[in-house]
């Protein structure tokens, strides 16, 4: 059933190491991924429009109607017929939110607001500054195309045309969009669940006071922001501690309640990571990808038990950050049903050497401050068991295989965090 060529899990070949020439570069691991695991579409469920933001459209958005639905002025004058004398009798105005009172002919003119909706006979707009008043006539001091300061009927969107396609994930511009069309609801994918794991004896809750060589169980908290980020719903699992029997109950209680389940900690291929053997053993396809050609995140286990994606992120807070968003984002992507899923980036100057290694991928934390409107990065010494990283870095720049150096004085692409992330420092 398993097609060894794609796996690449030390230790289910018994090994105790990765081997360096073996592991897959983040693409190929993404690659590899995609060809085993078909990851169904979630779902579709309709909710109220003032719910649906951060959700992800389930089908095509159509314009039920031209927009605007008739031809509108988008400047306060008057309305009139183009051409003709400079003198126009004014007839009345027009009223927001009404059909003009009545039509015009070429000696007349109706009052009209900006958004006023134009009257028949008329094919411009004069704006108020282009007119003198005398007493009920205005004198036109410009001359006005017809079509001039309007907008035609259906300029802005036509009925018929897919304005948001499927798959896009909705915020305050589409929101804007479907309401303007009259979509009071809208279909959207369901959430996926992610059942979130960290396992390790020596984690405790957040609440509690560490003993010498405990650590409070961060993971969770961050792992679940970002998933939610991505638009997935996170799903907080109880802790597990270094032990075949609890984990192997616990992934197995969390796939019955769940679409994918993310693990920290116990992903390498020590005597205490549990997490590919139980994953190969709860499979088929268990393990898929066993360690990536990354750092930091190198124990990254990608597979799957069934459909569902059960991702095994190192235990180091940010590399396990770094690898969900850097390497498995695709994964949660395809969970969610967004299609063109992709980090925001901004690109900067380095200020010193970004150093990477030929070969590797390296995710380089990175901070980024604005000098009289240059961004400025500077490179985050990665000691991936330091937190504060997670405090200090704007995001991370991707050092790629080939090349990987990056010199001070060259331009950077730094990748922002799904959600939060320094602030960009100003510097005099
Ligand atoms: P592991 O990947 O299990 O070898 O863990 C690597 C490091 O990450 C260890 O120092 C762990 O204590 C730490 N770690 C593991 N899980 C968590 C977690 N949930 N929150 C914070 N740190 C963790
Ligand atoms: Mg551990």
């Amino acid at each position: 059933m398993r097609d060894q060529s794609a796996v690449l899990p030390g230790d289910a070949r018994g090994e105790r190491s990765f081997a360096a020439e073996r592991l897959l570069a983040p693409s190929q691991a993404i690659c590899a991924y995609f060809a085993r695991v078909e990851i169904a579409p979630p779902p579709v469920e309709r909710v109220a429009l003032g719910a649906a933001a951060g959700r992800v459209l389930a089908s095509d958005a159509i314009a039920g109607e031209d927009h605007p639905s008739h031809a509108r002025s988008t400047m306060d004058g008057f309305a009139i017929l183009s051409g003709g004398g400079a003198r126009r009798t004014i007839v009345g105005g027009v009223r927001m939110g009404s059909a003009a009172p009545h039509a015009i002919d070429a000696n007349q003119t109706l009052r009209i607001p900006t958004g006023g909706a134009l009257p028949d006979g008329a094919d411009a707009v004069i704006p108020i500054e282009d007119v003198d008043l005398e007493g009920e006539t205005i004198v036109m001091r410009a001359k006005v195309a017809a079509g001039e300061n309007l907008t035609q009927r259906a300029a802005d969107l036509r009925a018929g045309e897919c304005v948001l396609a499927a798959g896009r994930r909705l915020g305050a511009p589409e929101l804007g969009v479907l309401a303007t069309l009259g979509c009071a609801t809208v279909e959207v994918f369901a959430r996926p669940r992610f059942g979130i794991i960290s396992t390790g004896d020596e984690l405790i809750d957040v609440a509690a006071t560490p003993s010498l060589g405990q650590i409070r169980d961060s993971n969770r908290y961050a792992i679940g922001a970002a998933l939610a980020a991505l638009g997935a719903e996170p799903v907080q699992l109880p802790r597990v501690c270094d032990d075949a029997d609890a984990l192997r109950d616990a992934l197995r209680a969390a796939l019955d309640g769940c679409d994918a389940v993310v693990l920290t900690g116990g992903s390498s291929v020590g005597e205490r990571d549990l997490t590919p053997q139980i994953v190969a053993e709860l499979g088929p396809p268990g393990p898929i990808v066993h360690g990536v050609r990354v750092k930091p995140g190198k124990p990254t286990l990608l597979g799957a038990i069934g459909s569902k994606p059960v991702i095994g992120l190192p235990g180091n807070p940010a590399s396990a950050l770094m690898i969900l968003e850097a390497v498995a984002r695709p994964i949660v992507a395809a969970c969610t049903g967004v299609t063109n899923d992709a980090p925001l980036t901004i690109d900067a100057i380095a200020d010193k050497l970004f150093r990477g290694r030929e070969g590797w991928t390296w995710f380089v934390p990175a901070k980024v401050r604005n000098a009289g409107g240059r961004l400025l990065a500077e490179p985050l010494p990665l000691r991936s068991s330091h937190v504060s990283l997670l405090a200090r870095a704007c995001g991370y720049v991707t050092l790629g295989e080939t090349a990987p150096n990056v010199e001070a004085g060259e331009s950077v692409r730094l990748t922002l965090f799904s959600s939060g992330g320094a602030p960009i420092e100003r510097s005099q």
